[in-house]
């Protein structure tokens, strides 16, 4: 090798320290605070550096080391990671400190007064957060697929009129910009658990997510689906176990309890049990929502409407205004 090609192989050498130094540093800052770092940009970002290296041995070495440092890194909602629980703040509202914190209201926005009715009913017993689908992912695609924007315009209204927090599901990632304005919460549904692309975009809202858990996703896919919210920047998400699908056909799906104490310990996040879809039976909702508060919810979401026999969905599990009272009495 003659001296000039000896001095070039050298430059490389030092810009490779350099990069590596860079490397290590950011990799060793992350490992020191991963909850400060949006991953999926970290990632990217090392992958990045290891590519603008001189030497392809080295380049290889450090995708290798990058992709050895994403399966050991614990997860964002991981404990590990955060010991302390998340409280999520809706407005005032604060999930996840201790009493627990209820929303109720019907299972799609079908008129003004409708959703009135329930949201002075809410409002008269002190609860502070309403429900309402504007969009309604159906398994059918000829019923009553929500009102959309118009729906969304209902609550903005409920919302000023009654001094409450307006929750409701959107369904695709367009609708985070365009829900935004009238909502302070999103809701993902069960059958978006995994929609990743609607995930990584309320990731990038400051929003709180209400994160419903997949009909048949384990645990384990539920807090990887909650990762993709948080590892592009929110953490503000609470998970909801809403009940997952067996073989047994008394209740509509099979509430898992066992979810909710598993989540409190390997999560930090917030966790409530909707009894309404995980039972779909009103006469045991309250004996569930107790079972659910006792196994360490941070509170129930439950649906009622004020003509639940009329309703455009949900009619045989959305309970009355008088059903609702009585449920609200037996839940301590
Ligand atoms: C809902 O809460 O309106 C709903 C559709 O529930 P899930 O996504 O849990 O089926
Ligand atoms: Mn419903």
């Amino acid at each position: 090798m003659n001296g000039q090609s000896k001095d070039i192989e050298k430059a490389i050498l030092d810009t490779d320290i350099e990069l590596l130094e860079l490397f290590q540093k950011r990799h060793e800052l992350m490992l020191d605070k991963p909850e400060s770092f949006n991953m999926t940009d970290h990632f990217k970002r090392l992958e990045q550096l290891a590519g603008e290296l001189g030497s392809r041995e080295g380049m290889e070495a450090l995708l290798n080391l990058t992709a050895e440092s994403k399966g050991k890194t614990p997860l964002l909602v991981s404990r590990s990671t955060k010991a302390t629980d998340t409280v999520v703040r809706v407005g005032d509202v604060s999930i996840g400190e201790g009493s627990p914190v209820h929303i109720f209201g019907p299972c799609a926005v079908e008129s003004f007064d409708q959703v009135a009715t329930v949201a002075e009913h809410m409002k008269s017993k002190g609860f502070d957060i309403l429900r309402g689908g504007a969009f309604k992912p159906r398994t059918s695609p000829y019923e009553f697929q929500g009102l959309g924007k118009e729906g969304l315009e209902i609550l903005l209204k409920i919302k000023e009129t009654y001094n409450l927090k307006v929750i409701s599901e959107i369904v695709a990632p367009e609708h985070v910009k365009l829900a935004e304005p009238y909502l302070d919460m999103f809701q993902i549904g069960a059958r978006n658990m995994q929609n990743f692309e609607l995930l990584k975009a309320v990731g990038r809202s400051d929003k709180p997510v209400f994160l419903k858990r997949g009909l048949s996703a384990t645990i384990e896919e539920f807090m990887m689906a909650a990762e993709y919210i948080l590892s592009e920047g929110n953490s503000n998400v609470i998970l909801c176990e809403r009940g997952i699908r067996t073989y047994e056909k008394m209740t509509r799906n099979t509430l898992d309890i066992s979810a909710v104490p598993l989540l409190k310990q390997k999560t930090h996040l917030p966790v409530m049990v909707d009894v309404t879809h995980s039972t779909g039976v009103k006469e045991i909702m309250a004996d569930c929502a107790n079972a659910a508060l006792a196994a360490g919810a941070d509170g129930i979401m439950a649906e009622v409407h004020p003509d639940p026999v009329n309703a455009l969905s949900d009619q045989a599990q959305q309970m009355t205004l008088e059903e609702f009272d009585k449920f609200h009495q037996n839940i301590s």
